[in-house]
């Protein structure tokens, strides 16, 4: 019997790459996106396309009464940091009341797994690293808070309708198709990868380190950077594991090991060829000094095997599609 996965989000950086591997996977795939940050052509043509909003419950109502889901997997939000302090309410808006209208066309029309991308935010300081599925969270900016409130109402809806969710943590997406044909293009960009190869190919002057005394060795930022593939196989792992009839739970995605900036900037040298020009500038706020995953319990329970262990080869996947796509989607 064919499974139809419901990506929302999937002409999105991360959701692109979702539908991908599904499709390599022989699913049947549904993309729901408004376009609002994701791309017309990072949407796959094998999948069927509903082009719409989430909080639009008679948009939903139709998507759902044409198509047979098995799961949902939700990758539709907004996710940028310091937006989010500026607009709280756009976050709690797009992301808490988006979650609500799925849920609700779930329950009314027998979906009963969900699988969720949740982040690394959700935890704000952490208390420990490496970072733990079941340490304490306690976000610090309005976009951590959203995702965090999202895991609630997925668990009281479990609770209360028998909603199965896996809620995945990604710490740092990072890389592409390794073809170089989908990746990442968020605009605004935001992301440290994204922009050292901007400035590889001259777009922008020179990195701004956002930084340099931290609390670590060279004194700017450690983060754990997964492959978004990686990411997607969790996914995958993660529906059939709900498929199976295991609980609901959360998992946290990084590959256990952490690069700081001056890490990052130096590996993606070697790996353009170009000096990438960067320049220490003040703090951006809101960044804690390391972010590293504990993955054991997702490897363990999931079986996740990432792939990417490297962050060389991550970066060379990214430059992969940057160098393919200098301006990145047309449209
Ligand atoms: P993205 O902006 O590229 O993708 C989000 C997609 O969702 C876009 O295509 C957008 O048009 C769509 N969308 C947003 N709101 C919608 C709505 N109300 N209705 C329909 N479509 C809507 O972002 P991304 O980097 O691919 O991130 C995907 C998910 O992963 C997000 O939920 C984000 O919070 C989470 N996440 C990302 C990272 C990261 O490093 N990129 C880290 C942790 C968690
Ligand atoms: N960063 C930077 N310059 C940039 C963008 C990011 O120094 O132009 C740093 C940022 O301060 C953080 C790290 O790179 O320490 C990763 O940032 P990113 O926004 O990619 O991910 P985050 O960890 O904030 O989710």
């Amino acid at each position: 019997m064919t499974t139809t996965i419901m990506v929302a989000g999937g002409a999105g950086y991360i959701g692109s790459h979702m539908v991908q591997t599904l499709l390599a996977e022989n699913y049947d795939v549904v993309i729901v996106d408004n376009l609002s940050t994701g791309h017309r052509q990072a949407v796959n043509p094998q999948a069927r396309f509903y082009e719409g909003d989430t909080r639009d419950r008679q948009f939903l109502e139709k998507v759902f009464s044409q198509e047979k889901i098995t799961a949902v997997i939700h990758m539709d939000a907004f996710s940028i940091v310091p937006e989010s302090v500026q607009e709280p309410l756009k976050y709690f808006d797009n992301n808490v009341i988006g979650m609500v209208t799925l849920l609700e066309a779930m329950q009314k029309h027998d979906v009963h797994y969900i699988i969720f991308s949740s982040t690394a935010a959700t935890f704000g300081n952490p208390t420990k690293i490496p970072v733990g599925d079941t340490d304490p969270q306690d976000p610090i900016n309005p976009y951590g808070e959203s995702k965090l409130i999202m895991e609630y109402m997925m668990r009281w809806v479990d609770q209360a309708y028998g909603i199965k969710f896996v809620a995945l943590r990604y710490f740092n997406a990072a890389g592409a198709l390794a073809d170089g044909s989908i990746g990442e293009d968020h605009r605004p960009e935001t992301h440290l990868i994204p922009i050292i190869l901007r400035t590889a190919v001259g777009e922008q002057a020179e990195l701004k380190i956002y930084g340099d005394d931290y609390q670590t060795p060279d004194g700017t930022n450690i983060r754990d950077y997964v492959h978004v593939m990686d990411l997607t196989q969790a996914h995958l792992l993660a529906v059939q594991y709900l498929q199976a009839g295991q609980a609901s739970t959360c998992f946290n995605l990084g590959s256990s090991t952490g690069f700081s900036v001056k890490e990052i900037l130096q590996a993606a040298r070697k790996i353009t060829g170009q000096p990438i020009p960067a320049q220490v500038a003040p703090r951006r706020g809101g960044d804690p000094d390391i972010l590293i995953a504990d993955n054991t319990r997702a490897k363990k329970i999931l079986g996740w095997k990432p792939r990417y262990d490297n962050v060389e080869d991550i970066i060379q996947t990214a430059w992969n599609w940057k160098q393919k796509h200098p301006q990145g989607y047309q449209d």
